[in-house]
């Protein structure tokens, strides 16, 4: 893509976020915007870096582990699809946080693979706000026995929760998922469970990410919005 509208889309990103901190009385600073790039070719990566923005977010582990390779250590990646137990190896020490932790099994391969390494792992718990069948993440009344269980391992710190709302024409419709998230980490956090800050809240994207903020979102993950629209078959 085109360095000149990537940096155009960037700025419109950027006015966006403001004015919904504005509207909800936030901080700009309250809010990690996360560069999703999946599909995109490290130019454009490039382009964002040269910008002023260091994290970055992929779906896929091989994907990301080729551009963790080819790009600066300094920026940090967030993963934020689904992750099998038998690839956590590639990324643990490649990546600041895990956005998709959904199952205790899939923790404690987290937690092997950190423990080897000597470091401790950042991750979110994925909830399934609207219950779709389609989608990754637990239920809202599964998330505190999950996160009991995870506390338990060393090497792995609970951040806090994400959601991946509903695909909806108008965006305020997933307004009532970003709203009981928020309340689901106030919940949780409330409960001072050692080894859990709940200080994140990672929820909206392109079509949404203004309401996400508006509900307390902490990280949004932004793709088409500053890179243009994904093309899959030739990616
Ligand atoms: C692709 C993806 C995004 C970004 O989606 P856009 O609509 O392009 O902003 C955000 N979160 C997750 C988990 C994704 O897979």
């Amino acid at each position: 893509m085109n360095a000149d509208i990537i940096k155009e889309n960037l700025k419109e990103v950027e006015t966006r976020i403001n004015a919904a901190c504005t509207r909800a009385g936030r901080e700009r600073d309250e809010i990690t915007l996360i560069a999703v790039s999946k599909t995109k070719p490290v130019s454009d990566i490039e382009t964002v870096l040269g910008e002023n923005i260091s994290v970055f977010g992929e779906n896929k582990v091989q994907e990301l582990t080729e551009k963790y390779e080819l790009l600066p250590k300094d920026i940090r990646w967030h993963l934020i699809g689904h992750l099998q137990t038998n690839k956590v190896k590639y990324i643990v020490d490649k990546v600041a946080m895990i956005h998709s932790v959904d199952s205790l099994k899939l923790a404690e391969q987290i937690q092997k693979e950190a423990e080897k390494k000597g470091i401790i792992c950042n991750i979110l718990i994925e909830v399934n706000m609207a219950r779709e069948e389609s989608k990754f993440g637990v239920y809202e009344e599964d998330v505190e026995a999950l996160i009991l269980e995870i506390a338990k391992l060393p090497n792995v710190h609970i951040c806090g929760l994400m959601t991946i709302a509903p695909n909806v024409e108008e965006a305020e419709k997933n307004r009532k998922y970003f709203r009981k998230l928020r309340q689901l980490n106030i919940d949780i956090k409330m409960k001072n469970i050692d080894n859990v800050t709940m200080d994140e809240l990672s929820m909206g994207m392109t079509g949404d990410y203004e309401i996400a903020i508006e509900e307390g979102a902490t990280m949004v993950r932004v793709g088409t919005g500053i890179f243009g629209e994904r093309n899959y078959r030739t990616s």
